[in-house]
């Protein structure tokens, strides 16, 4: 076979080169496999390869959002920060590109534009936008949970006459706001992560806000020579710590109940909690926050109360204050300096509840109060998350059934890896698994770790195809919705139910009964012969 036809009929297409991306690739390299990667980019890093926008930085602490997978690689990568900058994460992800020699089998500036099950060949037929026209037994989708980015549709926007950015696809070359009337749209992590950098910057900076978020301060500094030691000395027991906490970050589980402690003892816990900063701190204060309304009060409140400490004008503070729904319902931002960005003379914050956008003009952007006048805007206005990067793709099952079709009350897959009438296809951190409730690397790579194990299983075993039934879809839907209905995560309008995007069905989209759970559950699936999938054998396999 030639190396052309080899290219042409694949093993596996991996679409994405983000963390998911790599890690699979080098996984199912391992494997033997021929490995195609496809990645929109011209470059490695996905999420932080798009995101550059300033003050861009994880909310998981560096050294656990980062690979498990190599202690080498541990061992030799040095973070500089507790919540390390875009820049350094990147640069990271290039680290690993190179040590693992990844980037020959990647193929940069292409995008997968239709992936279709030829049910007579038993292979997937992969074609992009520069062409390509491959043929590969498995496919997997490593095309990232919050990768496709929503621009509102304001009416006027093309007239602008200035600038404008959306910050999940920043410029490479940066944009410098020095001198400029700069206008954000959007309070969730993005925003509330770029306001303080910009605000610092522009000449003067008007916030366009629809809801008030929950933000908890970062309390990033320095990483010492000797904390990085300490963690690096113990990084085995760090990782199975991780692996076995709720939200796959090392923590231990709440125990208490937040109304069983007396109201002083309660506000002593969250004041530790915010002092000591990030997301953990706060959110893994008592064990009862995101089931019981009245308990998630206390710690809602507790933030309230420091936003109205912090913001000096009382008007600005309340307009600040989140009312709308419960703590923690949608991901709770990280900040440095956030709210008292507020305090500067040069920053504006425009309540759109009050006031709301009526079209974008030339000088700026309009509301039913006035037009606020800019040089640039900065749309922090999110992803069609978990679903829309799948479905931007034209991908085809049996019979030829769009998924879009499959999908089109909400997503329904098991174990959120795999949807019935889509044998062969892998979805890494998809909707029903943990994915964006927990450290994304260590779900990744739990996800990237089972596909292999489960390719080397049909391998091993002369088999062509799996393919989850319909029977272990419905109750694996229906378990995820069970648990989501249990919490208080419905009651927010936020980007996990799909309440962000027009028109998109309201579902909870990520599995949330906790990291140990479902990896247990994946490892009894593989360990039980892949219960609830059908497997086929495979026509070509040497007979035993
Ligand atoms: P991505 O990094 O999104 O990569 C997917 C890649 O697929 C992209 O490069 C995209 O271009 C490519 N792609 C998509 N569709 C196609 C196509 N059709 N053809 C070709 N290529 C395609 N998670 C955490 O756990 N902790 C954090 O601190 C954290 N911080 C975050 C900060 C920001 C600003 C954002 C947006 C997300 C953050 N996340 C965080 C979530 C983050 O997305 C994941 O942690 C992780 O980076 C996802 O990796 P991935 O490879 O699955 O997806
Ligand atoms: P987001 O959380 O969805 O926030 C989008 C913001 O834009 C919201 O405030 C939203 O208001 C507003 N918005 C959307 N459409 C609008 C419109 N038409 N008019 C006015 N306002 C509008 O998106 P994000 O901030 O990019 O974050 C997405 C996720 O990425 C995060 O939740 C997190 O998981 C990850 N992330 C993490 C970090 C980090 O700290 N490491 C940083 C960035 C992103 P409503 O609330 O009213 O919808």
């Amino acid at each position: 076979m030639s190396a052309t036809d080899r290219a042409r009929h694949l093993d596996v297409v991996v679409v994405g080169a983000g963390f998911g991306g790599l890690y699979a690739l080098h996984r199912l390299r391992g494997l033997g496999l021929s490995v195609q990667v496809y990645e929109a980019g011209s470059g490695v890093g996905g999420t932080w390869y798009w995101n550059r926008y300033p003050g861009a930085r994880c909310d998981v602490e560096s050294l656990e959002y980062s690979y498990s997978f190599s202690p080498e690689l541990e061992q030799e990568w040095a973070w500089s920060e507790r919540y390390a900058p875009q820049p350094e994460i990147l640069g990271y992800i290039n680290h690993v590109a190179d040590r693992f020699d990844l980037r020959r089998d990647i193929q940069f500036d292409t995008r997968v534009t239709a992936a279709a099950f030829d049910e007579t060949a038993g292979r997937w037929r992969v074609t992009t936008d520069r062409g390509d026209d491959v043929s590969a037994r498995f496919c997997v989708m490593a095309t990232g949970c919050l990768s496709a980015v929503t621009t509102p549709d304001i009416e006027g926007l093309s007239s602008f006459r200035g600038n404008w950015y959306h910050t999940g696809q920043w410029p490479h070359g940066g944009v410098d706001f020095s001198g400029q009337r700069v206008g954000v749209v959007g309070t969730g992590s993005s925003g509330i992560q770029s306001i303080p950098v910009i605000a610092r910057q522009a000449s003067h900076l008007v916030v366009f806000q629809r809801t008030p978020n929950f933000s908890l301060p970062a309390r990033n500094e320095p990483l010492t020579p000797d904390t990085q030691a300490e963690v690096k000395a113990g990084y085995r027991a760090l990782r199975d710590k991780a692996r076995s906490s709720f939200s796959a970050i090392a923590v231990a589980a709440p125990t208490e109940l937040a109304l069983e402690v007396d109201p002083a003892e309660r506000r002593r816990r969250y004041e530790a909690a915010w002092a000591r900063g990030g997301l953990m701190s706060m959110t893994t204060t008592f064990r009862d926050l995101i089931v019981d309304k009245a308990a998630n009060d206390t710690a809602a409140e507790f933030i309230r109360s420091k936003i109205r400490e912090i913001v000096v004008d009382p008007d600005v503070a309340q307009a600040l204050t989140p009312t709308d729904h419960p703590f923690a319902t949608k991901r709770p931002c990280l900040d440095t300096g956030y709210f008292e960005t507020f305090n500067r003379d040069n920053v504006t914050l425009v309540d759109l509840r009050q006031t709301p956008i009526t079209e974008i003009v030339p000088a700026g952007i309009r509301t039913t109060e006035r037009v606020h006048e800019l040089d640039t805007i900065v749309f922090a206005t999110g992803f069609d998350a978990m679903t829309g990067p799948l479905l931007r793709i034209d991908i085809r099952g049996r019979g030829d059934r769009p998924l879009s079709d499959k999908w089109s009350a909400g997503p329904r897959t098991y174990l959120g890896i795999a949807t019935a009438g889509f044998p062969n296809l892998f979805i890494l951190t998809g909707p029903g698994s943990p994915s964006v409730l927990s450290n994304m690397v260590m779900a990744i790579e739990q996800h990237v770790d089972w596909i292999a194990d489960c390719l080397s299983y049909l391998g091993a075993n002369g088999l062509g195809t799996i393919e989850a039934t319909v029977e272990a879809e419905d109750a694996w839907v229906d378990h995820v919705n069970q648990l989501a209905s249990a919490t208080l995560f419905p009651r927010a309008n936020s980007w996990y139910m799909g309440a962000n995007v027009p028109g998109k069905p309201r579902v909870f989209l990520p599995y949330v009964g906790g990291f140990p759970q479902y990896r247990s559950t994946c490892d009894d699936v593989a360990a039980d012969g892949y219960r609830g999938f059908g497997l086929t054998a495979d026509p070509a396999a040497e007979p035993a």
